[in-house]
């Protein structure tokens, strides 16, 4: 079965390209006046996709960040254990949006035909079909796509009217993971009234890949002329029907709700060694990317370390190490509170200094630890160095809740001015700059220990294939 499913969840769009195949006017025309479902059925129809065995969907439209659903969806999705993704004209992509699904978000697919707004104007690939997005919208786009922590695809229709454009500044700025490259499709039914000004032969479609061959250092070069999109995708339209695409027009199931997936499904025809050879299967689940690579957990006081810490070498089946626990062993072999040992830590740098060089020895002699380490995105090499932060009142209430003798949340702010003061005496280093790690988590939008490890995971791979 193909593994990955496009769910076009939502007719609407606010962009009038017209070579669009994705139109389903056909679709609200027989059978779903709105073009779209009610929310509800939406989930339902997402669940069951989970259900048969998909591992990837993306959400499509039309438009699909203009369904004031699409959030819930992604969450379902992602709950069910789905890689997600959305194709987006990007019109829509505020950082309300970016920063309020980067959770449950994996992939976010921007379709960017042309850098020319003459072109993009007319394909129709503008707002309301007259106002193009500008090369400088683009660009702080991808910024923020990646400032996110999303994984970046950059999607691009071919036609007459762009087939001999250069798209280098683009994709070189950008540097997307996967840059596919549509052959502009004939679709009966979808894009028939204008597509015959819009076709291009097998040959020009080449010319566009032979002008960006150089780039295929920079990114993954998925190009698919129009036989190799024929029946290679598996797709369901806004009225939770699979459909097909294999002669040239779309054949729809039954509805998923009505049938079941299972049987809907049997309802049409998917090529299986189509899609694997048009590149369908890459490398798309997150957790696959973890090598052998430590991590270091940075943090103020009760921010979640050692539990986050913990939590995440046991999912990794990696070892933990915890400066704390070793600070607070020879704090109680010299017969003092940690509280104490770090003020006379504070007046004896040397002591600091010898005891970090002595466990940052140790931890560059492991692999696969994660490390409950302040300092250690400093002294621990080869390491995707994470920050956890809290607010001192959630940090305290955190404090009241856990009964650890001489770290109450009166001492909070002490402790954390002690440390700060002892790592800038020491190597004049504020370790709370949050441009020292490859992370910054905020602990307090996550409910569990088990959420912030998932979050780091993903976000480790998309930095580690983004470097
Ligand atoms: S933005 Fe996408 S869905 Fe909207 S008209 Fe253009 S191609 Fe079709």
């Amino acid at each position: 079965m193909i593994p990955s499913v496009n769910y076009h969840l939502w007719e609407p769009c606010n962009m009038r390209c017209k070579f669009c195949f994705a139109t389903f006017q056909d679709v609200k025309q027989t059978v779903l006046p709105k073009g779209h479902l009610p929310k509800e059925q939406a989930i339902e129809v997402v669940l069951q996709l989970a259900e048969i065995g998909f591992e990837k969907i993306t959400f499509a439209g039309g438009e699909p960040t203009l369904c004031p659903w699409l959030p819930e969806l992604i969450t379902t999705a992602k709950e069910a254990g789905m890689t997600t993704m959305i194709v987006t004209n990007g019109s829509k992509l505020t950082d309300t949006f970016l920063e309020a699904n980067k959770r449950t978000l994996d992939w976010i697919a921007v379709s960017i035909d042309s850098l020319n707004i003459d072109t993009n104007f007319s394909t129709g690939r503008a707002i309301a079909g007259n106002t193009p997005l500008t090369l400088d919208y683009y660009l702080s786009l991808v910024d923020r796509i990646k400032q996110h922590g999303y994984g970046l695809k950059i999607n691009t229709v071919v036609s007459s009217k762009n087939y001999t454009e250069q798209m280098n500044e683009i994709i070189r700025y950008s540097k997307p993971k996967r840059w596919k490259l549509l052959q502009v499709l004939p679709i009966i039914g979808q894009n028939d009234l204008d597509i015959v000004n819009f076709k291009i032969s097998d040959e020009q479609f080449k010319l566009f890949l032979d002008n960006h061959n150089d780039l295929k250092d920079i990114t993954n070069i998925v190009p698919e002329s129009n036989s190799q999109m024929k029946g290679s995708y598996a797709m369901v339209d806004p009225a939770g029907r699979f459909y097909d695409n294999r002669t040239g027009k779309h054949n729809y199931s039954r509805p998923i709700l009505e049938i079941g997936s299972r049987l809907a499904i049997q309802q049409v025809n998917y090529d299986f060694s189509k899609f694997v050879q048009r590149g369908g299967i890459y490398d798309w689940q997150i957790r696959k990317n973890v090598s052998d690579m430590n991590f270091t957990i940075s943090g103020e006081v009760a921010s979640g370390k050692s539990t986050v810490g913990k939590a995440l070498a046991a999912k990794l089946g990696y070892s933990f190490m915890s400066i704390g626990e070793k600070i607070r062993e020879v704090a109680a072999e010299n017969g003092m509170s940690i509280v104490e040992y770090q003020k006379l830590c504070s007046e004896n740098p040397q002591l600091d200094l010898d005891f970090d060089a002595r466990f940052a020895e140790d931890c560059n002699k492991r692999r696969q630890t994660v490390f409950d380490y302040r300092l250690g995105f400093k002294f621990v090499h080869d390491s995707f160095h994470v920050f956890l932060k809290i607010r001192n009142e959630t940090a305290k209430i955190r404090l009241q809740n856990a009964d650890r003798h001489n770290e109450t949340a009166e001492t909070l702010e002490e402790r954390n001015e002690l440390f700060r003061k002892q790592f800038l005496t020491c190597y004049d280093i504020d370790y709370c700059d949050e441009r020292h790690y490859d992370l910054v988590v905020n602990v307090e939008e996550f409910s569990s220990a088990d959420e912030i490890v998932n979050f780091i995971i993903n976000k480790l791979n998309i930095h580690r294939s983004e470097n």
